[in-house]
């Protein structure tokens, strides 16, 4: 079996420092705040090269969060990239807020700065970039278009911890940014996590307190807040991966690499585009093909695994039926492009690639 993602098997590479940072926050009971805690949100600001860093219950928390400290006037237009998970467009609508969507990239899948272009009204107050696949957005073009029409850009790098634009770490770059730690992301916990990264004090204070009762002392609550904290085990845990994080990602890379190499000649799939500006840290590496179900079927059948991130692009989604955007030829390379993810990690061995590589090739010959 190649699998797709295998958590037990990087366990066992950490364990003896997993289970010494289990056992130390259990013996010091410091489950919720405390030293762990900060040790981890340090550490995570210097690897994002960024001043503040708040460590949150889960990536869709960091989001609504961020958009909260905002402050954008009611009823603003967030625009969202058509191609992403539900989380990035979910927050907006719950802090009040209305989702318009943009068309991605046809090459990297990011959203499409000429599509966002088009979606702008007096209304627009924000962008959120997703830093879709580990690809960075266009993060210059879209400071422009920022610059042009007042807005704020918030980053959802839940998918793209360590990726770069320009020499730039992603969260180190918009007005405010957003990170999960969910177990399958580049930098996983055991459990649910997240965070908001910044470099401006106001919004990093605002965020803090939103995710703490509104307070920063104990009960001295100045406005209502919320209960979302990263908690200490998650915590410790993660400073333990975050230090593995850079050669997990080195490998991660020489994977697609190797699939960038030897899928080149099948003119029966696209592969993705890594812009020339981007370090892609590839926490999915994406094709697309016409025959997308077919070839999944075929590789199950080769004990392959594989994923579809994501069958249903945001406006058909059920959830979104009501903003009326899902007339097809508004996002021709959002809807319905067939994509398939192959697996991709630091815990694929060259055997397991050369199966992949040769399964793909066998399926269109
Ligand atoms: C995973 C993900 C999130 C949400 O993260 P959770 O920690 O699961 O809440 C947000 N945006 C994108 C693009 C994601 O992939």
């Amino acid at each position: 079996m190649v699998k797709f993602l295998d958590l037990a098997a990087q366990y066992q590479t950490i364990q003896q420092d997993i289970d010494t940072a289990i056992h130390d926050v259990i013996a010091k009971s410091a489950f919720i705040g405390g030293e762990y805690v900060s040790k981890f949100e340090q550490e995570f600001a210097d690897y994002c090269n960024v001043e503040h860093c708040i460590g949150v219950a889960n990536g869709t928390d960091a989001i609504e969060i961020a958009i909260e400290a905002l402050n954008l006037p009611q009823g603003s237009e967030i625009i969202v990239p058509a191609n992403s998970f539900i989380a990035s467009s979910e927050a907006a609508t719950r802090q009040g807020h209305r989702v318009v969507f943009a068309d991605c990239d046809p090459q990297s899948y990011v959203i499409s700065i000429e599509d966002a272009k088009k979606r702008i009204t007096p209304k627009t107050k924000a962008i959120i970039a997703v830093h879709l696949y580990g690809h960075p957005c266009d993060m210059d073009a879209l400071q422009t278009l920022a610059d042009q029409h007042g807005l704020c850009i918030i980053e959802d790098c839940a998918q793209s911890h360590g990726a770069e634009y320009k020499g730039k770490k992603v969260g180190s770059i918009g007005d405010i940014a957003t990170f999960s730690f969910y177990p399958g992301k580049n930098l996983g916990a055991y459990g649910d996590g997240g965070a908001i990264t910044t470099n401006n004090p106001e919004l990093a204070k605002k965020c803090r307190m939103i995710a703490n009762h509104g307070r920063i002392a104990k009960y001295d609550h100045e406005f209502e807040g919320r209960n979302s904290r990263l908690d200490g085990l998650q915590a410790a845990i993660l400073s333990v991966k975050l230090k593995h994080l850079p050669a997990w990602t080195e490998k991660r890379i020489a994977v697609a690499d190797y699939y960038l190499a030897n899928l080149k000649d099948i003119q029966q799939i696209t592969l993705p585009v890594r812009q020339n500006w981007a370090r892609q840290v590839y926490h999915l590496f994406v094709i697309r093909t016409a025959k997308r179900d077919e070839l999944k079927a075929f590789l199950t059948e080769k004990g392959i695994q594989t994923g579809i991130h994501y069958p249903i692009s945001l406006p058909k989604l059920k959830a979104y039926n009501h903003t009326k955007q899902a007339n097809e030829n508004m996002f021709a390379n959002s809807s319905d492009i067939k994509l398939l993810s192959l697996p991709i990690g630091e815990h694929l061995n060259e055997q397991e690639l050369n199966r992949v590589v040769t399964a793909i090739k066998e399926f269109f010959e």
